[in-house]
């Protein structure tokens, strides 16, 4: 197995960049996301480091050597798509073991690594069935065993969930973590679903417009949102943005909304001024009776073991992750309350955090 690095990576199609200037590392054996919205330039990305597509500039190591310039099937790097492009007149052992028999593997050979990859995907008991009659999970397993059975220096995942339904993706989720977890096989993996994201990787990069805007592990991703952008792409319902003017002193810990007064992390540098963005995640505001940013409760959706209030101030929507027990009505005017140290402020004009 092998660790990726990517420096400085730009890809044109004619006049338009798809991908600007990206860096990153991937160590040996970790699980890699590249996450963002349709057209961000994941599967470009991707498809450089697979070698289905040359770089305008920038390079690509695998493993310590350059491989910029070498082509796919000379990287050792296996892809997963979402369409599992299976031969449907073969059986599953077959499909399974294609990649080899196409080398000119042994007999012997073929059979204990098809065996060894149905085992690692507890698949052992379809080896034998037509692929045509298996459901989607089932194929996508197939499709998996036909990438591990080549036991690549590196697995290339675009969407390969895409196609199955929401219960199903999650079971397959747990799988894909499962099975890293057994081979230790650095992945990348590509996809626009911010749960499959944050369920699998060790370390996400969220994209956007070409460029990763975040290079983090989940969790950090998801309590320091590295731009507005991030806030919102990231959990469910997303990230409030408060905005407002106003300017904060150094070594301040309170901003000033709207006549309240909120205290924040202070900024470790600089003089923050102008328009301002106050970043709140839904489980971090409490409604108050007196007091805090005045509201009003406009939406309530219950979700059996919490509710989430949607309460309009004049600095924009705020929604609150609430126990379902507590008693909020439509029309209610309310106050709005912060968890202080999770707070992050950003600039409003760039919307990069500045605390
Ligand atoms: P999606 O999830 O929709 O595939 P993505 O983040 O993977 O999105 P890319 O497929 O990398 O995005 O595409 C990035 C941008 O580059 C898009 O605007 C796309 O239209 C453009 N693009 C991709 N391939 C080509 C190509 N061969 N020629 C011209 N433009 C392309």
């Amino acid at each position: 197995m092998a660790e990726i690095r990517v420096e400085n990576l730009v890809k044109q199609f004619d006049a338009f960049t798809a991908v600007r200037d990206t860096s990153f590392t991937v160590p040996d054996g970790d699980f890699f996301c590249l996450l963002g919205p349709s057209g961000c330039g994941k599967t470009t990305t991707l498809r450089m480091v697979a070698g289905l597509e040359l770089p305008t500039s920038g390079r690509i190591h695998l493993d310590n050597q350059d491989v910029t310039f070498k082509r796919a099937r000379e990287r050792d790097i296996a892809m997963v798509f979402q369409l599992f492009a299976l031969y449907p007149h073969m059986n599953v052992r077959r499909n399974i073991a294609f990649p080899l028999v196409s080398v000119g593997t042994p007999k012997k050979e073929i059979r204990r690594r098809v065996d060894e990859a149905a085992r690692t995907l507890r698949i052992e008991h379809l080896l034998d069935l037509p692929v045509s009659g298996l459901s989607g999970g089932d194929r996508q397993r197939v499709a998996l065993g036909r990438a591990l059975v080549r036991q690549p220096k590196a697995f290339m995942m675009d969407e390969p969930l895409g196609a199955l339904d929401a219960e199903f993706r999650h079971i397959m989720c747990g799988e894909l973590r499962a099975m890293h977890d057994r081979l230790k096989a650095t992945t990348v993996y590509v996809t626009h679903d911010q749960l499959e994201a944050m369920s699998m990787a060790d370390v996400i990069a969220v994209m956007n417009g070409g460029c990763i805007e975040q290079l983090a592990p989940p969790q950090e991703i998801y309590d320091r949102p590295a731009s507005i952008f991030v806030g919102e792409f990231i959990g469910s319902p997303a990230m409030n943005f408060l905005r407002f003017e106003g300017a904060v002193e150094l070594g301040a810990a309170q901003v000033t909304v709207g006549g309240i007064r909120v205290a924040i992390p202070a900024p470790r540098e600089g003089r923050p001024s102008g328009p301002l963005a106050l970043g709140v995640r839904p489980e971090h505001v409490g409604l108050v009776s007196e007091g805090g940013i005045r509201g009003e409760v406009i939406g309530i959706e219950y979700l059996g073991t919490n509710q989430i209030a949607t309460v309009v101030t004049t600095h924009g929507m705020v929604k609150a992750r609430l126990p379902a027990s507590d008693a909020v009505s439509l029309g209610e005017p309310v106050g709005l309350a912060f968890r202080s140290t999770k707070l992050s402020l950003f600039a409003g004009d760039t919307g990069k955090v500045i605390r």
